[in-house]
């Protein structure tokens, strides 16, 4: 009885470790695993089976046990047949016999449950002992030795595939095939003894638990420890990327193939550790003495590059075990960073040329039209006649226009290379906007529209800002109004906002009641060269540059500007522009309209005593400014090189000089160096009268050491304005 118990226990944890191989290999995606599955759940059956031989209580429940036992035993069979060819990857085998082997087995269970009532394959005997009833087989059919035989070859047909893919893989892999056979054929012998001994307990059961472990274990968890050597070798040969292992004392333990490939000629200078001077040797220095990371760039003397970075080698446990260098063939990204840099350089110098080309387009264009507009400006000082007054105007406003466009352009490519700068100056902003009111006021009431403007007197008197730029916003959303409205008016409301004791902001308000701007085009206004609505503003001129560049100044000033329009009745855009306050004393009424420009030119002062020099290469230029200076009685010299110029300051001491900048040399600025080197004309302001107008070069000529600054086409009025307040004042007789 003890024996039976002891061995139902031992049955127990056999079904219960093949159950946790059940459990475990559930996980992996094989494609022998299901099968393996059923093959272990097929032996647990007969272990169970097995046990119940042994413990069963009377004949019948002892024969069922029996029947149950070799009927798992058909399937044990069926099922390691399917392993094997699986395991084998016989698959297209398997689908072909697997239904007649299945079939085969199948019939076999049926003749053994048929046992029960047949008797025709085994009988079961009673036997006593001193451990009480035993049951056990005691005749053998031939049916039953053929079930026997069916089992064996079933299962030997298996075993050939393993032995065959034994044969044929590789040595790494013999190891595994042969324990799984060993496990195999331990089964059967094992089977073989027990029937041949004729015992009645089949203690070789228990093997199934330590084959069906056995067979997890080697099919699924382990792989040879060699064989993973040689696949980490070979996998590390076949990288892209180079390797060399150093041990501790810097000497090189191992490289791969890539570094055979690339680095053929230096390969033993780094295994001898050949310390010359180049970086390469420097990093191998590197790894003898610090194993703290470091990365290098090196080119090979066949042009590839490559990053090489050494890695410390430390195990788990903080052992330092060596260090290796791990190498990058950069050459392809070095040949498009390369590539990306001399088109970055490209782009620059053509953003260079870009604007040396406008910077001398605009000179060359204003240097033409400083003398049209010079001369036109004669005629409408002299002339009488009314209509040549009237093509006079036109000339006037349409070489205003060809300025404006010329400024924007200008303006625009210093935004777009950056160069755009504020100046920040103090001023006035009552006159600051009086004044770009006034400049406008003409051509609205020329359209014959309203043109309103409201002044909160509160502003502060004194303000810190860009005043030329802001004068610039105000007047392009001004002359936008002015050219999209047909009828009705153009109103300006001028407020602020308080910050802070410090701050305000300046905010301006126009609206006009013109054509309007639709919702899906106030989306693109701002953006540059885009013109919107061109159906119906085919005929208005314009560049669609003017808002693109208001919105970068206001945002450069870190103001913001809106628009809100509806198409038909009309546009109003709001612009906001933060300002420090220099002195809050309120600005005060803007005042009539006293500051209007003068209908007919008169001269503001004379100074028949003064002598001044004008100097420009272009003979139409020093006409202009002899012309637009003939009322104030001044004496003019000119002379048309730099060289003259600086020979006539040795002898004569004029009281202002007017220089033009681009010359032949030695130019303006030159010219000015030498005659102030010498020390002539020592007490003599110096004006630069010139067509370069890129925003910011009027601080740069006063830098030079300029006095002042007039940009070509010059306007009678500031060149005037530039005398009186030059010339000496006992030489000026101001006009009432
Ligand atoms: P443009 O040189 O064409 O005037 P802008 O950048 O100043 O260029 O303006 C862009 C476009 O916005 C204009 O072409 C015009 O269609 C539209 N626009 C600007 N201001 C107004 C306005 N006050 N009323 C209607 N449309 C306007």
């Amino acid at each position: 009885m003890v024996t039976k118990i002891v061995f139902a226990i031992v049955n127990l944890i056999s079904v219960l470790v093949l159950n946790g191989c059940i459990l475990r290999i559930h996980h992996y995606q094989f494609n022998f695993v299901k099968i393996l599955r059923r093959l272990m759940m097929a032996a647990a059956m007969t272990v169970i089976s097995n046990s119940m031989i042994a413990l069963s209580g009377g004949m019948i429940f002892a024969e069922v046990s029996y029947i149950l036992f070799y009927v798992s035993m058909d399937w044990v069979s069926f099922y390691l047949w399917s392993f094997c060819l699986k395991y084998t990857d016989h698959n297209n085998l398997f689908n072909k016999l697997h239904r007649l082997v299945a079939l085969l087995l199948f019939a076999d269970s049926i003749s053994l449950i048929l046992n029960l009532v047949f008797k025709h394959e085994f009988s079961v005997y009673t036997a006593l002992d001193n451990e009480g009833t035993l049951y056990y087989l005691a005749r053998a059919t031939s049916l039953y030795n053929s079930h026997l035989i069916l089992d064996y070859i079933v299962i030997g047909a298996g075993v050939i595939f393993v032995i065959s893919k034994m044969i044929k893989s590789h040595s790494y892999y013999r190891f595994r095939y042969a324990i799984v056979l060993t496990v195999f054929g331990l089964l059967i012998v094992l089977n073989y003894m027990y029937i041949i001994l004729n015992m009645y307990l089949d203690w070789s059961v228990l093997l199934y638990a330590i084959a069906g472990a056995t067979l997890y274990f080697m099919t699924i968890i382990y792989t040879p420890g060699r064989l993973r050597n040689r696949m980490m070798s070979h996998a590390v040969d076949d990288m892209d990327e180079g390797l060399i292992l150093f041990d501790i004392d810097g000497n090189c333990a191992y490289y791969n193939e890539f570094v055979k490939r690339n680095f053929a000629d230096e390969l033993d200078r780094v295994i001898a550790g050949d310390h010359s001077a180049s970086s390469y040797d420097r990093l191998i220095e590197v790894s003898r003495t610090d194993v703290s990371q470091a990365v290098i760039y090196y080119e090979n003397n066949v042009g590839s590059n490559f990053r090489i970075r050494l890695e410390p080698l430390i195990d788990a446990k903080e052992h330092n075990l060596g260090s290796f260098f791990l190498i990058e063939d950069i050459t392809e990204e070095t040949r498009m960073m390369n590539e990306l840099k001399e088109a970055r350089e490209a782009a620059d110098k053509a953003s260079e040329y870009k604007s040396t080309f406008l910077a001398n387009m605009s000179h060359e264009i204003r240097t033409p039209i400083n003398a049209v507009l010079g001369m036109n400006e004669m005629i409408l000082r002299e002339c009488e006649d009314k209509d040549i007054l009237s093509y006079a105007e036109n000339i006037k406003a349409s070489g205003g226009a060809l300025l404006d466009l010329i400024n924007d352009i200008l303006d625009f490519s210093k935004i777009e290379a950056g160069k755009m700068e504020l100046i920040d100056n103090e001023y006035g902003p009552k006159n600051m906007i009086k004044d770009t009111y006034m400049m406008l006021r003409r051509r609205a009431t020329d359209k014959g529209l309203r043109f309103g403007i409201k002044f909160d007197e509160e502003i502060p008197a004194v303000l810190l800002g860009d005043e030329k730029r802001i004068r610039q916003v105000l007047s392009n959303i001004l002359s936008n109004a002015i050219k999209y409205t047909k009828e009705g008016s153009v109103n300006t409301v001028i407020r602020f906002e308080r910050i802070d004791d410090d701050n305000i902001s300046l905010v301006m308000e126009i609206s006009d009641t013109g054509i309007g701007i639709s919702e899906e085009n106030q989306k693109v206004l701002f953006d540059s060269f885009q013109r919107v609505d061109m159906e119906h503003n085919r005929n208005i001129e314009g560049t669609g540059l003017g808002l693109a560049i208001t919105k970068q100044i206001v945002e450069m000033m870190q103001g913001s500007i809106t628009v809100t329009s509806e198409v038909g009745k009309g546009s109003n855009f709001t612009v906001s522009i933060p300002q420090r306050v220099l002195d809050n004393k309120p600005s005060g009424k803007l005042g009539a309209s006293t500051a209007e420009m003068k209908e007919k030119y008169k001269v503001t002062f004379t100074a028949p005593d003064a002598k001044i020099l004008v100097v420009d290469d272009v003979e139409l230029n020093i006409m202009v400014v002899t012309g637009l200076l003939k009322n104030t009685k001044v004496m003019i010299d000119s002379a048309t090189k730099g060289m003259e110029a600086y020979e006539m300051c040795k002898n004569i001491k004029y009281d202002l000089i007017l220089m033009d900048h681009m010359m032949p040399y030695p130019d303006g600025v030159e010219t000015f160096r030498m005659i102030r080197e010498e020390g002539l004309n020592k007490d003599t302001k110096v004006v630069v009268l010139t067509a370069n107008a890129i925003s910011g070069v009027e601080e740069e000529y006063r830098a030079i050491g300029f006095d002042g600054y007039l940009s070509k086409p010059v306007k009678g009025a500031d060149l005037e304005g530039m005398l009186e307040q030059f010339l000496p004042k006992e030489l000026v007789i101001m006009e009432e």
